[in-house]
């Protein structure tokens, strides 16, 4: 399926009133997937967002409203993580989808059951995300051709992106174990640096603290050892999308990335939106690639959709914002620093699956492939400090009259995005946030 259907109609409404809200993130439309849990010894539970309530799986099918297909997906929601929905293809995520949007539009016979609400939804505010899949194995990438170029240029102005930009997708295996929920503080990272000044190395808490403004797929079915995935099968490999913040020691990581590439400057933590929104809710949003310049080489086959392909690129608005300590003691609202698009990515999901597996590579349930830092054409789209700030050399002013190169300790970055189009209802993926906490030993990184 890659047209929109029943249950995308931006007439749907909701028998939960606040998903009926033009605020929302979480209209009937959209229905995400999470984990969540009520209190730090319970081990989570599978829910779909609804507005602000949150519907748990179990308990939905434990009511045994669901039926064929869409039962078979409900039973393999009962434990604490995804994986095992993830696992079970299209054919059952949609049914499970369909047979939702049914149960919680208006008038459904499940809106006139006494008492279910109660037993299978719980209020958002009164639960904490998890992370939403016990996740193998993450690699990220680097799909955007303006955040290559922009951070090309600050080493190689006369020749920013590399031969092999336009060719291959570049990307380097991540540190699944630090992906961290939304909200998770993020201690400020120590590494080895070299001062441009200094003869030698030094240790101690990074100077450089950044963001990156991506977004993150969810491998749904694996791929065999020894398979390459094809183009045209890409899609039903993915589940979904969050957004995601791959924080980046930009100190650290200029001294280590050569000859290997990013290592401790960036595994120290990544934060993940714990909303999973499917690669079905965002069909009304699906777009073209974007256009290669005129001169640019042509994919090459393997990564060539087949004629009359789905369309690719995904319009995806990120935000991010930024709130430092102060701001919050003063009551200052968070600054916007910057608003992209992943539209504008170079690379599709589907050339970044099919790239993955071109070696034999197999993917599996729960792997987590991010699209690299996406930054737009202008200057409030790039995705990065590094590029807002052109590595610290122009800090930003916040309106407390502090200024910004890179993050402090208190600052609390937020992401949120946004899919809009004429036709189709809005829908968000919530917040993907962080806030900085200072170094081991009470550095504070400056
Ligand atoms: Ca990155």
């Amino acid at each position: 399926m890659s047209t929109p259907d029943a249950t995308h109609d931006p007439a749907l409404r909701s028998w939960v009133a606040s998903a009926n809200d033009a605020a929302t993130d979480f209209p009937i439309q959209n229905l995400p997937f999470g984990v969540f849990a009520h209190d730090a010894n319970d081990a989570g539970r599978i829910g779909v967002a609804i507005g602000d309530r949150v519907v748990s799986l179990r308990a939905l099918h434990a009511e045994g409203w669901l039926s064929g297909d869409g039962e078979v997906a409900g039973r393999h929601c009962a434990g604490s993580d995804l994986n095992g929905l993830l696992a079970l293809g299209p054919r059952y995520w949609r049914a499970l989808r369909t047979q939702l949007s049914e149960l919680l539009r208006d008038g459904s016979t499940a809106a006139r059951t006494p008492g279910l609400a109660d037993r299978i939804m719980v209020n958002a505010a009164e639960v904490s995300m998890r992370l939403p899949a016990a996740i193998g194995d993450y690699t990220d990438f680097y799909a955007s051709i303006q955040h290559a170029t922009n951070v090309g240029a600050m080493f190689r102005p006369d020749n920013p992106l590399l031969p092999n930009y336009k060719w291959v997708p570049i990307g380097y295996h991540g540190r699944a174990s630090s992906i961290v929920p939304s909200g998770t503080a993020v201690r400020r990272p120590s590494g080895q640096t070299k001062p441009a000044d200094a003869a030698t190395p030094v240790v101690g808490p990074t100077k450089a603290l950044d963001y990156e403004a991506e977004i993150g797929l969810f491998v749904g079915p694996g791929s065999a050892l020894g398979d390459p995935v094809a183009i045209g099968d890409a899609e039903s490999h993915l589940f979904g999308v969050c957004l995601l913040n791959d924080w980046s020691a930009r100190d650290v990581q200029t001294w280590e990335y050569q000859p290997l590439g990013p290592f401790l400057s960036k595994s120290f933590a990544t934060t993940i939106s714990p909303w999973v929104v499917t690669l079905d809710a965002l069909i009304p949003f699906r777009v073209p690639p974007s256009d290669r310049p005129p001169g640019d080489p042509r994919p090459l086959p393997y990564l060539t959709p087949p004629p009359g392909a789905a369309a690719g690129g995904i319009d995806l608005s990120i935000e991010v914002t930024l709130r430092s300590a102060l701001m919050r003691d003063r009551g200052n609202p968070a600054v916007r620093l910057s608003r992209s698009n992943a539209r504008d990515l170079y690379w599709t999901p589907a050339q970044l699956v099919t790239h993955h597996t071109s070696n034999g590579c197999n993917l599996r349930p729960g792997d987590l492939l991010a699209s690299g830092t996406i930054s737009g054409p202008t200057r409030d789209a790039v995705g990065s400090l590094l590029e807002l700030t052109r590595r610290g050399a122009e800090p930003l002013a916040l309106p407390t009259g502090e200024t910004r190169g890179f993050l402090e300790d208190g600052d609390e970055v937020v992401m949120r995005g946004t899919c809009e189009r004429q036709g189709a209802m809005r829908i968000g993926f919530g917040e993907c946030a962080g806030r900085i906490a200072p170094a081991h030993g009470g550095g504070t990184g400056r």
